[in-house]
This record gives structure tokens, C-alpha cells and sequence, in this order.
């Protein structure tokens, strides 16, 4: 399908608002109208990607079934919780795990400007021991009514807002592409404006094609991979 100049411009300032050092661990959220809303969520205040400890099988059924910001927000896998904290602790990320209990502090106390990881607990049963002894730092969400805790989804669009409205007061927002690499900004919009295409230059183990201003893939002959545009 071709692409239409307006949606092309639409991807492009989608990309200008987009932030690499911003993400969500998912210990366990296995309700898929949660994954959508957080994902959602996430889309919204414009993470590229997001991380799951799930059970493979019913991860691959909320891909196939869920509609929508599960084409914006790539959502990485993995069997344990171990290495999705440790990856993005390599990568400079303070890890926040969301906690109820005692020992956590105010999230609103928390300076999020640095590279901000947030780690939520599934429906029933919250964090897991092991994921809360890896955290950097425990945060709760006062609450003061007669419910216990609020929806996993809810919980996670006020923690990226928060980081949001601290980021703006302290102008660190990108506006204008700053917030990813050049070379990374290039895979996702190829990725967004050509995903069929981008899937098959990926299964092929070949670096994508360059595109065009219009957003036109510029086809290189010698890559010897055949698509219509
Ligand atoms: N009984 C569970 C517990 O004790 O953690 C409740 C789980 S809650 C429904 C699901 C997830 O939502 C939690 O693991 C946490 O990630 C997040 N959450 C819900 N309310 C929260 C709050 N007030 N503060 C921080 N996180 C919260």
C-alpha cells in the first residue's frame, strides 16, 4: 500500500516526540486489555519500547490479536525477570519497582529526569521477591481510599506522566528529534511507514533501504530483495 504524504508528516513528528531513555518492565501483566492500555499509554508519551516477563505463548496471542499501539511500541520478551533488569541496567537505567508495601517512597519524591525504568506487578499478585530485591528504588502511588490499589494500567500512565510534566518543567522534552539517534529515528520510521517491508528486509538479515523526503523507498537493486511499492 503506498504510503500518503499526509501520514508520512504524521510519522515523522510522531518521531520528533519520541524518547529512548524511558520504559516499563511488565512482571507477569498478563490481562491483554492491560498490555493494550499500557502500551497505549506508552505510545502516548512517546516510549519506543517496552519490556514483558511472560509466558511466551500468551504474549504471542495478544501480538496476533491486539490491535494498534502494539505497532508503535515494540514489546521485547523475556522467560525471567533477571536479564530484562539487567540489560537496562547496563544501559544506565535506574530501575523503579512500583510497591505497596513499606519501604516504598512517594513517586512524586522521585527525581525521573535520568534514564527511568518502571517495573509493574501482575493483576493478582504484584511484584514478585525477586524482581522487588533488583530494584534500585520502591515507589507507591499514596492511596487513601478503601481499595487497596489502583488498575496495573492506571498506575503505569501516571507514572509516565509524571515523568512528563517533570521533564517539561525542566525542558528536557525532545521536540524536535532529540530524544532518539539518527540512525535509530531511520529504522522506525521505515519501521512505521513500511512495516510489512521492514519485516522482510528483516528476515532476510539485510540493513534496510534508504527512503526518499516523500517517504518512498529508494530501491536498491543489488539487495536483490523484490517488494512493490
Ligand atoms: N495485591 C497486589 C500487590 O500487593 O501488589 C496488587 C497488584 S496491583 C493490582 C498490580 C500492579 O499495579 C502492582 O504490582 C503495581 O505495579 C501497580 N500498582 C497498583 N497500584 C499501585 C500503587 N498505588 N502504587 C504503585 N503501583 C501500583
Amino acid at each position: 500500500m503506498s504510503l500518503l504524504p499526509r501520514r508520512f508528516r504524521r510519522l515523522q513528528f510522531v518521531l520528533n516526540y519520541r524518547i529512548s531513555d524511558l520504559t516499563v518492565i511488565l512482571e507477569h501483566v498478563e490481562k491483554s486489555h492491560n498490555l493494550s492500555a499500557i502500551l497505549r499509554s506508552c505510545d502516548a508519551v512517546g516510549i519506543i519500547e517496552a519490556h514483558a516477563v511472560s509466558l511466551r505463548e500468551r504474549l504471542r496471542i495478544f501480538q496476533n490479536t491486539a490491535l494498534g499501539s502494539q505497532k508503535w511500541v515494540r514489546l521485547r520478551n523475556y522467560n525471567s525477570i533477571v536479564p530484562a533488569i539487567t540489560q537496562l541496567k547496563q544501559r544506565g537505567f535506574k530501575i523503579y519497582g512500583t510497591n505497596l508495601g513499606i519501604g516504598s517512597i512517594d513517586y512524586r519524591n522521585c527525581d525521573f529526569l535520568g534514564p527511568s525504568s518502571f517495573l509493574l506487578g501482575a493483576e493478582k499478585w504484584g511484584l514478585s521477591q525477586e524482581a522487588a530485591e533488583l530494584v534500585d528504588q520502591s515507589i507507591t502511588i499514596p492511596m487513601s481510599g478503601m481499595v487497596q490499589s489502583l488498575n496495573v494500567s492506571v498506575a503505569t500512565a501516571i507514572l509516565l506522566f509524571e515523568v512528563l510534566r517533570q521533564r517539561q518543567v525542566a525542558e528536557t522534552l525532545p521536540t524536535n528529534g532529540e530524544g532518539l539517534i539518527m540512525q535509530h529515528r531511520k529504522k522506525l520510521l521505515l519501521e512505521y511507514a513500511h512495516p510489512q517491508i521492514a519485516n522482510l528486509y528483516r528476515d532476510e538479515g539485510k540493513d534496510y533501504p534508504e527512503l526518499d523526503q516523500h517517504g518512498k523507498i529508494i530501491l536498491d537493486i543489488s539487495n536483490n530483495i523484490t517488494i512493490c511499492q
